[in-house]
């Protein structure tokens, strides 16, 4: 299948790798040129604009960081949608505020371009594996026609419900991931305070009743478990800005619906403080630093 790949990050970079190894053919495009040049290494085709990415491919897909960057780059007189062919299904998987995946969705819609939100979870680790877990918005044809695709970079495929409902699933998600991954720092640092070896603590709760994602796969105390960004300095990841944008997403979601969110407004205010002590750029996990003095 001939696939366009806008986006080629920390997620979008290891994903269209895995479209590569799959046998598809890849024309990518990213603002950063050694993130192309790692995809051309790989064996997909370098284009110098976004427009060439999208012409002339059966499935395009973009993985950008926030509502801006996908409105910006499909909307307004230069977008994308005026570029795309009518028979392209086109593929979001950045996380995005729902009225924005709306929004583009009807735009696309307008000129007869069938448009999903599928953001994802499962981190780098997981876009590297291809075991991702894709949480659709859309309809259902439109979910099938992207079913073969998805699959090569994913292991569970969900249907949230229509345009944009992927994007709630995403936010709720990670809502509750940020609290848990707090959560999981202040347990970590009250027991060191209190003499207890850091992994010793954390072998015990993952086989306890706070055991959680962040326990089991993405241990935020250093020198607990090896290859997460937690032992590396908090590099790679998922950025703590990323996060930060993400809980701001699910605050405006609980006051259009006058929701009550009081864990996850405590979760935004930390990693708030935490992104504006010049953190913003480490993975999520070096919330710990918040409580500890590493
Ligand atoms: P990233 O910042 O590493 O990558 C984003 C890429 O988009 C960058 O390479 C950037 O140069 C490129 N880009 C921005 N604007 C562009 C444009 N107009 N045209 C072409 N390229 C453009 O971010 P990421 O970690 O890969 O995350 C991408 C999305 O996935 C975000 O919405 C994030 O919330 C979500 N997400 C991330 C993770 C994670 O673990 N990192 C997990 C799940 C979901």
């Amino acid at each position: 299948m001939k696939i366009g790949f806008i986006g080629l990050g920390h997620m979008g970079g290891p994903m269209a790798k895995n479209l590569v190894a799959a046998g598809h053919e890849l024309k990518v495009f990213d603002l950063v040129p050694a993130a192309v040049q790692s995809l051309v290494d790989a064996g997909a085709t370098a284009v110098v604009t976004a427009a060439e990415a999208a012409s002339e491919v059966e499935v395009l897909i973009s993985m950008l960081p926030a509502s801006q960057h996908v409105e910006g780059l499909y909307l307004g007189d230069t977008g994308l949608l005026g570029a795309i062919d009518a028979s392209t299904l086109v593929i979001d998987s950045s996380t995005i505020a729902p009225e924005s995946a709306r929004k583009v969705a009807a735009a696309a819609a307008e000129r007869g371009i069938t448009m999903i939100d599928a953001p994802v979870s499962g981190g780098t680790a997981g876009a590297a594996a291809g075991t991702l877990t894709f949480i659709v918005g859309g309809s259902s044809e439109a979910l099938e026609r992207a079913r073969p695709v998805l699959e090569k970079m994913g292991k569970n495929i969900f249907h949230a419900g229509d345009s944009g409902a992927g994007q709630v699933a995403k936010i709720c998600n990670n809502m509750l991931l940020a609290v848990l991954m707090a959560g999981s720092a202040e347990a970590i640092q009250l027991g060191v305070a209190n003499g207890l070896d850091p992994k010793v603590l954390s072998d015990i709760m993952q086989k306890s009743s706070g055991r959680n994602w962040a326990l089991e796969l993405y241990n935020p105390y250093p020198g607990v478990m090896e290859s997460v960004p937690s032992s590396n300095g908090y590099q790679g990841g998922f950025g703590v800005d990323l996060m930060a944008k993400d809980l701001g997403l699910a605050m405006e979601a609980a006051l259009q619906t006058r929701s009550s969110t009081p864990m996850g407004a405590l979760a935004r205010s930390l990693y708030a403080l935490h992104s504006g002590q010049g953190k913003g750029a480490l993975d999520f996990s070096s919330i710990q630093q918040l409580f500890s003095d590493l």
